[in-house]
Order: structure tokens, then sequence, then C-alpha cells
């Protein structure tokens, strides 16, 4: 094969490229911080968190700040303007001159808007100022963010709001830099208009719940926590390539392209040795986060070619949000450095695996506590199993609701397809906690005897499961010994909704449990028996969400109908699962999502599933249009003129027939295209006049998508005909292979 580098229009251009394995120096303007090398020293230095405000805020203040954060009492406006105060002497020491309030809204992006924090004065000066008041809210004119119907521009009031739960903190960028105050962002009337709002609500609605099952069980504890570990997969591609590639620039995802000879069949980049330009940028990428004091811990080559993985230390939710957040932006930000693009979207290359983000999911209490873990006696037990099972019966009753947690266009490839754990919502436990289940559901504990618990087992669950697991990677639920693993979430996803909704229905589950059992009780039942008679219950009513298969196999989704389970692959129809009536009732009873913000949210993603599907649709037309048919047409009349030309000498060679049928399948190629783009522009034409927002999904979905695949292949075909040195489009194997 030619070798693509040279002489080629598309050559990458002179980028830094630092192939001499050493770190590159920082981009002028960001901090010099890391001396020396030593993590532990610099660590979080560009956060305004509890460590910095107990040096740099009066000892009254700091006391009320500790208590905002950790147990969500109100600041007082005086306290607001201490903190304000120093917050703002800290930040310019860092070198800041604006500040934002920083929000999640529903594109799932992160926002922002900056405001300086000079103040004129009457004699034409400037001063440093920042009240508590600027700190505490602002109302920035944020009208064109998706509502769903909650707000419109007239008016168009949209309030972020000051989350002390979650640190502020320095964004450096070689220009300059600037204090980022994590906020919420609600309407005049409190309606959630972010991903933040929900999340926060279903974090207390959890606590709340979790608190008083701990009750039974006399466990010390003030505060439950839900904590996120993020498993984050991206792909690193050399940014010349990226930039000329539309689709991969508007999309995230390519749209046309031939498979390469070799793909990912020989497995060699599965925890491969990491090559030395994308240990540059990870490493560089890494010092960033952590001065931002994101504990970012793994790193690894992913199955793909040139794709990755980072994981982190889990931390309690809502920050875990906004780290993987920051994840995302600084590789987006130091990938351009280093000359490279981080593609976030779950399916960028068709053919070779997608990405995802594995959540990892616990809840833990503020006295060290994992609910989630086994534990030495049998009290402990029964208290993680009533825990366990909650989970399952919350998978079980909201299976769907979960499910359209997860539903984007980009993660329709993966859940719709057999790489990803699939669209249906089950639950993995592991040999041995089905066997203790098992043993619940069938055991009849009437006395307390010691050998009818050991009938149970619960005395004897072993604190460490994580080895005994046979830890399936199939499962979209896993249980992995001490946390759940939340395997459906969609790479470029915000994670803050699967986590809301994790949450919630984990916290309506244990809601319930509670009323059983104080049932229970009040018939004078002794506890233990009263627990175990609800855990079976349950366990019986639910056990038809738990597999141990491999889900990807066919006979899982034949299995799966029989046992009724939902599988929907498709996103307009998964969405469907924020409007069930137990979801709203659900959400409405945790106070996590009014009916109208639920109703609002599907209306939202309807119409981000429509608008994807259309940008992808008239990006492939532009691209077939305007690069692959001048490509084909240059091609076919190279051929007809040399097949002309050998006719005119060699009238008679036998090779003129092949020749001729080349040109042929060239010419059919051609017109495949058109006929296919003719297709799918009245399919696109259709789509748009449907008014209904659900009928306009489905219509992008159902009618408009698959119209994508005869162009595509008469494309692919093309590329793999026509000659390699005059093909417009940077290639599979050069987006995949190269770096
Ligand atoms: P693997 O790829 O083997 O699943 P990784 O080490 O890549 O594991 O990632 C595991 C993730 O799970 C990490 O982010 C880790 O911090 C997180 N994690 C570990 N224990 C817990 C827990 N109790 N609660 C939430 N997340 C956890
Ligand atoms: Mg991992």
């Amino acid at each position: 094969m030619a070798n693509h580098l040279l002489g080629r229009p598309r050559d990458p251009e002179v980028r830094p490229h630092h192939s001499n394995g050493r770190r590159p120096e920082p981009a002028p303007g960001l901090s010099q911080a890391p001396p020396g090398d030593k993590v532990s020293d610099y660590f979080a230095c560009n956060v305004f968190n509890l460590k910095t405000m107990r040096t740099l805020l009066p000892k009254e203040t700091f006391r009320q700040i500790e208590e905002a954060i950790l147990e969500g009492k109100r600041l007082s406006p005086e306290a607001a303007n201490s903190v304000a105060s120093a917050m703002k002497t800290w930040a310019i020491s860092k070198g800041a001159t604006h500040y934002t309030h920083w929000f999640q809204p529903m594109t799932g992006l992160t926002a922002e808007k900056h405001d300086s924090f000079i103040e004129l004065n009457s004699d034409g000066s400037v001063l440093e100022s920042f009240t508590g008041k600027q700190l505490a809210q602002a109302e920035p004119d944020a009208s064109s963010f998706p509502s769903g119907g909650l707000r419109t521009t007239f008016e168009a009031r949209g309030y972020t709001a000051w989350d002390p739960t979650s640190p502020a903190f320095i964004m450096e960028t070689p220009g300059g830099a600037t204090l980022c105050i994590p906020t919420v962002f609600v309407s005049y009337n409190g309606l959630s208009l972010d991903k933040k709002t929900p999340l926060l609500r279903s974090i207390e609605a959890l606590n709340r719940a979790a608190l008083d099952i701990l009750a039974y069980f006399k466990v010390d504890a003030r505060r439950v926590s839900s904590n996120m570990g993020a498993e984050q997969e991206y792909f690193l591609i050399d940014r010349s390539y990226f930039g000329r590639r539309t689709d991969l620039l508007m999309a995230g995802r390519t749209l046309l392209g031939a498979a390469p000879p070799k793909g990912q069949q020989l497995e060699d980049h599965y925890f491969g040795s990491i090559k030395e330009r994308v240990f540059c940028f990870m490493t560089d990428a890494e010092r960033e986060l952590y001065k931002l004091g994101v504990p970012v811990k793994t790193r690894h080559n992913e199955v793909a070619p040139n794709q990755f993985e980072i994981a982190p230390i889990h931390e309690e939710a809502n920050v875990a949000v906004d780290h993987n957040q920051l994840v995302m932006d600084i590789f987006e930000r130091v990938a351009g450095r280093h000359g490279l693009a981080a593609v976030f979207h779950e399916k960028p290359f068709a053919g070779t695996n997608g990405s995802g983000k594995h959540i990892n999911w616990s809840l833990g209490t503020d006295t060290g506590v994992n609910l989630l873990a086994p534990g030495e006696t049998p009290s402990d037990n029964l208290r993680f199993l009533v825990f366990l099972v909650c989970a399952v019966k919350a998978v079980h009753d909201h299976g769907r609701l979960l499910r359209a947690s997860v539903a984007s266009s980009g993660n329709d490839h993966r859940l719709g397809a057999n790489e990803a754990p699939p669209a249906i919502m089950s639950v993995f436990l592991g040999e041995y906690l089905t066997k203790v289940l098992s043993d619940i559901e069938r055991g009849a504990p009437t006395k307390e005897t010691d050998k009818e618990w050991l009938n149970l087992g619960i005395d004897k669950i072993p604190p460490v499961l994580r080895d005994n697991t046979d830890r399936n990677r199939t499962s979209p639920f896993a249980f992995t010994g001490n946390k759940f693993e939340f395997r459906a979430v969609g790479s470029s996803s915000n994670c803050a909704f699967p986590l809301t909704i994790i949450n919630a229905i984990v916290a309506g589950a244990l809601r319930q449990m509670k009323k059983d059992i104080d049932g229970g009780l009040k018939t004078k039942k002794p506890f233990k028996d009263a627990v175990l008679e609800v855990l079976r219950k349950y366990v019986k009513e639910s056990k038809r969400v738990c597999y141990e298969g491999n889900n990807y196999s066919g006979d899982w989704e034949k299995e799966a109908a029989k046992r009724g389970l939902p599988n929907v692959k498709t996103t307009p129809e998964a969405l469907e699962g924020l409007i069930l009536k137990e979801s709203f009732a659900l959400l409405d009873s945790t106070k996590i999502l009014k009916p109208e913000e639920a109703r609002s949210r599907y209306h939202i993603e309807l119409e981000r599933y429509a608008k994807d599907i259309d940008i992808e649709a008239k990006l492939l037309v532009e691209m077939v249009e305007s690069q692959v048919l001048p490509a084909a047409f240059s091609y076919q009349k190279e051929l007809g003129l040399s097949i002309q030309a050998l006719k005119a000498v060699l009238p008679k060679h036998p090779s003129l027939r092949s020749q001729e049928s080349l040109l042929d399948e060239v010419a059919g190629h051609v017109g495949a295209i058109r006929e296919g783009v003719g297709r799918l522009r009245k399919a696109m034409a259709d789509a748009e006049k449907e008014t209904e927002p659900l009928k306009k999904a489905q219509a992008y979905c159902h009618q408009v998508k698959p119209r994508f695949s005869m162009v595509r292949r008469s494309a692919d075909a093309l590329e793999e005909l026509a000659p390699d040195k005059d093909w417009p489009l940077p290639k599979y194997h050069e987006m995949l292979f190269l770096i």
C-alpha cells in the first residue's frame, strides 16, 4: 500500500510532535505549577477546596462553609461575602482575571459566560471586586439552551446558583486563567434546566432513604453518599486527518470509510505498550487534571487501534460528575497542543469497537462503611443483602427508565448492536450471590436458630467477592464485589443523568423496603424474619432481571423476550422510559423531577436525536457530492480513456473485457450513490415535515438513518477501487494506525 504520508495533499501538517519522549514544555501562560514531578506536591493546587479555605478564611466563615458543604446548611450573606473575597484574592493570585458560573445545561456539555472582576471607579480607574451575591447567583441570558418547554425566550429567566458541594477551580489556558464556580441552572420558578439539579436531588433522596434503612441496623452514620468512578474510553486521532474529515469534525463519527485490511482482529492494541506521542499527551493531560484535583489513576490502550481508557479514583457522585466533564474538556484542549484530536463519540469507526463509559457506583456512609460490601457478621451481611437486593429490584422495576437514561443517537450504535452490553437491562451478581439469593428465596426461617442462618448463607458471605466473581464483562449492570458497574453509558454522555436515575431507582426500592419491613414488624415478627420475608418477596419478584450468561449472545435476546424483559434498541422508543406512569411517580415522590421536568427532558432528547441524525444525513450528502463523486468521476474518466487507448492499439486484447467490467463497476457505484442520495433526500424532507416530536424522531430513526447504508456501501467500494493518491478523504488505516 502506498505511503500516504509522502507528497499527499492530506499530509499531517507541521505540528508539535513530541516524539523524543520528553515532556513538552508547558504551553505559554500555564502555571509552571508542578515543582518537580511529585503529584502530591501540586495536586489540586488550582482548586478552592476545604483545605485551601481552611488556610484563607476566617475561622467562623470556614465553620459555616464547612457546614454548608457537609450538611447542606445555608450560608449567611456575611459569610458568602467573606468566601467571595477570599476566592477572588486567591484566583487573582493564580492569574485569573475573570470568573464564571460553570454549569451543565441540557446539552450535556459544560457552559460558561465569563465576567471580569473589574468595577469602574468614579475617577475612571478600576478595581477588582467580587461579592457574595455574585458568587451565589447569576442570571446569564442563557435563553438559547434547550429547556423542553420549561421556559420560553420571552420569559427567559434562568438562574445559576452556586453549588458549594463542588469546589471552585481555576481553568488555565495559554491565554489566561478563569475562576470557574460550579453552579446549578434553574428557571425562575425553580424548575431544573440542567443535568446537575436532579443529580443533587437524587443524592439527597438516596441519602435519606439509606439512612432510614440504616436506622434498623444501628449503623453510626450521619450521611450516605453515592460514589462514582467513571472509566472513560476515547480515541486519539492525528489532528490533520481529523480536520479533513467533516464527518468526524461535525458529527463526531465517520459516515464513510472502507474497513482497513487489519482492524482490531489481532487484539494487539489492548493493554499494549503506549506510543510515545500518546504517552506525552496522557501525561500532559493528567498533569492538568491533577492541578484541578481530578484523581486520575489508570490509563491503558483499549481494544480498538488508537483507542484508550482513563479511570479516576472514585469520588462522591456530584464531584465525580464534574471531574468527568473536566476529563473530557481537558482532553480536548490538551490533545490540540499535541496535534491530536480526542474523540468521545460512541462509534467513531464502523467495524471497530466503539467507546463507552463504565460508571462504577456504590453507596457509603460518612463513617467509611461501603454499604455494598459484605461485612464480618451476619447482621452486617443482612444489611448488605438489603442494599444488594434493593439494587436488583430497582433495575427490575425501572429497567426502562434506566435504559432511557443512556439513550442517544451515538449509543444506539453500541446498545443496539452486538458489542456493548445490550439494550436489555439485566443484573449480574456472580455465582456465589446468586446462590445466596436463591437460598433466601427457598428458605423459610421461622425460628432464629444458627442452623437456619447458616443455611441461608448469610453469615459466610466472603468479604472479598471480587476475586470470587467471574467478572462477567457483558452485563450492563454487574456487581463487582463492592460496587455495581453500569456499562451501558455512552462515552460522550454526561454521567449526571444515568447516575441520577441509578440513585433514584435505588432510593425508590429502599423506601419501599422500609415500608415493607415496618409492615412486618407491626405484626410482631422478629426483625431478622421481617427483613428476610421482604427479601424473599423481592428476590421472587425481581429475579427475572438477573442473568449470569453472555449478554451479547442471541440466546439471551430470546431468553429475555421469554422473561418479558424490554429490549429497546433505538432512542426514540427508549426515551419513552422517561414518561411512563411509574417513572413519573418515582421521580416525583423522591422529589428528583416533577412530571413537567421529566417530560421536558423527554422532549429535549427526542429533538436532540432528530437533530443528530439530520446533521449526519446532511453531512453524508455533502461529503459524497463534493468529495466522493468528483473523485469517482475522475477515475471513471481515466479508466474510459485508458480503455479507449487500449482498444485503439490492441483491439482484440483479452483483458479488454475485464477492464470494461471494472469501468462498469465504478459507474454502477456512481449510479447507486446518486440513487441512494435521492432516496435519502426524500426521507429527510419527509422527516422534516413531521411536527410531532416522537414521530419526527422516529422518522429520522427508521426512515432517514437506514438510507445511509446504500450510499455508504458504494462510496466505500469506490474508495477501495479509486487511485489512493486521489482519494480526497483520510482513510481508516491512517486515522486508526498513524499517530
Ligand atoms: P476495571 O477496568 O477492572 O473495571 P478500573 O480500575 O479501570 O477497573 O476502574 C474501576 C473504577 O471503579 C475506578 O474508577 C475505581 O475508582 C472505581 N471504584 C472502585 N471502588 C469503587 C466503589 N466502592 N464505588 C465506586 N467506584 C469504585
Ligand atoms: Mg478499566
